[in-house]
């Protein structure tokens, strides 16, 4: 999950970065201090086409009788015709060497040097009848005779290839110095290929814990391609194994493989949206490399040849890349923008590599690497800039989501009080009703009992209310409940368990209060019945409600639990309530709950 987090991915990257000058700026630094013990051989060439006569007696090569041209640059010979052999021949520069050796940095393409008729070095096998075959492009480093200075140093180079002769540097001087030079330039390579190793490493692990792996995946494969060919044309793969034509191979594959990635990149990044010219080049170039490598593999066709046509196509692929993705390229915004930049980096850096490797320039140094680089690292980029407005969209989703659970949250406990108080409630006058009185009322009574505190249960039944219905209709009726309802709450005090027991009849739980004022109260509340002031028609609708009062002064003396207190109390006072409804209505009786003569102890 570490790579995940951008900023440590930043960081990473950073450190290695550090690290890495350090080592190079040291190694530089190190060059410097034991200046460079040798010189670059920069003119003095000459050169004669095709072969020298040989001694008949001795075999021996025989420069004396041709005509040597002098030429300004062994890589750049004129006047080829058909000739597969040029020789070039030089004086080299005196200088007293303590260890003199001739680095050449690459030939085309086969060759041997000669020193005072000694052959002194060979790559590759030139046959008796002039043939040879590419053995690959590694560097040379030649060791000179101690007597050097005083004969010409001759080259024999065979090249069936477009150019021979020499290209690039050639130098002479000290061993430990050359070599000193050649493996800096090697180790700095090896930093370059560590970038795009790294960026390879990173979108590869991206790619496996992501979801959506596939842009991830097809960065890290380019990058992988990219490390394995840097280092296959690195100056330290022929120190590592001296196989330079099989290291040739394995850079031309990979350099073939290029736009197959690159291709394939840009249809896992714009998926749906990939305009057809991607899949276009995806099936060009990877039936360029399979055409070529079956050409190689069952015909005399060397797939090295391959690289002029390749460098043709690559250019026309990635310019029908360009052109044909921009559209979709410019719509991605940031992360479109730094496609482009890697593409055209790249692109760029391989044309200068070309130009300069079919000598249309002059050779420029690792421009290949840079854009390699750059490119890995832009891919790395958009990797990054999705991934990071991915975290800042997964953010702005997440603080909705919670803003949204808070206000549901709020809504549900506010519904959950409501669903509670409708519960509790009777809906049409609010007071409680009959399952919440009987707890309540039942706490109470324990109460009650433990602390022998007295205490009243009054219950009413309204009178005639079936006539109220009848005579002024149903809503008058709810009119009326509603309105005893509310004169009951203001008649009796703060906190008195006051329930609709049932249609139109209440019951009080009268806590801490003796038969006295009870009675006070029962009086008080039938008189403010009879005074509720409810109209139809202008007519006063009439309203009394008829009271049984059970009192309970000494509640400790009583041996049942609370449970049955109350039930007994409610039975008690609908008995007296009825009595009171046969008795003509509108009054209140009272009475001492009598001791349980069913209950079991
Ligand atoms: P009594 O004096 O003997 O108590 O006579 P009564 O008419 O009050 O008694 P009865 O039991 O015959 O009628 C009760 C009526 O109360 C019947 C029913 O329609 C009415 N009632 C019960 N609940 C409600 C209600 O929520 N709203 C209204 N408007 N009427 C109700
Ligand atoms: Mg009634
Ligand atoms: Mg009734």
């Amino acid at each position: 999950m570490l790579l995940l987090n951008v900023r440590k991915t930043v960081g990473f990257f950073l450190t290695v970065f550090a690290f890495y000058s350090i080592v190079i700026g040291s190694s530089l630094a190190q060059e410097s201090n034991t200046a460079p013990k040798r010189e670059l051989i920069s003119g003095g060439w000459s050169y004669h086409w095709g072969d020298l006569p040989k001694n008949p007696v001795t075999g021996q090569w025989r420069d004396s009788t041709v005509l040597w041209k002098p030429t300004t640059s062994p890589s750049d010979i004129p006047g080829r015709t058909d000739e597969n052999i040029v020789w070039l021949k030089i004086d080299l520069p005196t200088k007293a060497w303590r260890d003199p050796y001739l680095f050449i940095n690459s030939v085309d393409l086969t060759f041997q040097a000669f020193q005072n008729n000694q052959q002194i070095y060979h790559f590759g096998e030139i046959d008796a009848e002039g043939n040879s075959q590419f053995e690959g492009w590694p560097w040379h480093i030649i060791r000179l005779p101690d007597d050097y200075q005083d004969h010409p140093l001759y080259l024999r180079i065979y090249s069936d290839y477009p150019y021979i002769g020499l290209s690039g540097a050639v130098a002479i001087g000290d061993r430990f110095s050359l070599l000193n030079e050649v493996y800096t330039r090697g180790i700095m390579g090896l930093s370059f290929i560590l970038i795009v190793l790294l960026v390879g490493i990173i979108s590869t692990i991206m790619g496996s814990i992501k979801k959506d792996s596939s842009t991830a995946i097809s960065t890290g494969l380019l990058s992988f391609n990219l490390a394995i060919m840097m280092f296959a044309e690195n100056e330290l793969s022929q120190v590592v194994w001296f196989s330079p034509l099989n290291w040739r191979y394995i850079a031309a594959f990979c350099y073939f493989l290029i736009p197959v990635f690159l291709s394939g990149i840009i249809i896992a990044w714009l998926k749906d949206k990939t305009p057809k010219v991607a899949y276009g080049v995806l099936v060009a170039s990877s039936l360029f490399v399979l055409v070529v490598a079956a050409l190689s593999a069952f015909t005399e066709f060397n797939f090295i040849n391959a690289y002029p046509y390749f460098d043709v196509l690559f250019i026309l692929l990635v310019l029908a890349l360009v052109i044909g993705c921009y559209q979709q390229f410019k719509t991605l915004d940031l992360p479109g923008v730094i496609m482009i930049f890697g593409i055209l980096t790249l692109f760029i850096s391989l044309l200068l590599d070309m130009l300069s490797a079919h000598n249309l320039i002059t050779w420029i140094g690792r421009s290949g690497q840079w854009g390699l680089i750059s490119f890995s690292l832009a891919s790395l980029a958009i990797y990054l800039v999705q991934d990071w407005k991915q975290q800042i969209a997964l953010a702005a989703l997440t603080e909705h989501l919670e803003a949204e659970v808070e206000h549901r949250t709020k809504e549900l406990h506010s519904s959950k009080k409501q669903l509670e108080k409708l519960a509790r409630e009777d809906f049409l006058t609010s007071l409680l009703n009959r399952r919440s009185f009987a707890e309540l009322a039942t706490t109470e009574l324990s109460k009650a009992i433990r602390f022998n505190r007295p205490l009243s249960l009054l219950l009413f039944d309204i009178d005639h209310f079936k006539d109220i219905n009848d005579q002024y209709g149903h809503n008058v009726g709810d009119l009326v409940l509603k309105a005893i309802a509310s004169t009951t709450k203001e008649t009796c005090r703060e906190g008195e368990l006051i329930c609709r027991y049932g249609g139109e009849e209440f019951v009080i739980l009268l806590h801490a209060t003796d038969a006295e004022y009870a009675h006070v109260l029962a009086d008080r509340l039938r008189n403010a019945i009879n005074n509720i002031e409810i109209k139809h028609n202008d007519l006063k609708v009439a309203i009394t409600a008829s009271f049984g009062l059970v009192c309970l002064d000494k509640p400790s003396g009583f041996e049942e639990n609370a449970e049955r207190l109350l039930e007994r109390l409610l039975a008690s006072a609908d008995k007296l309530m009825y009595k009171v409804k046969v008795s003509g209505r509108d009054a209140v009786m009272v009475s001492d709950l009598a001791p349980d003569t069913t209950s079991v102890r």
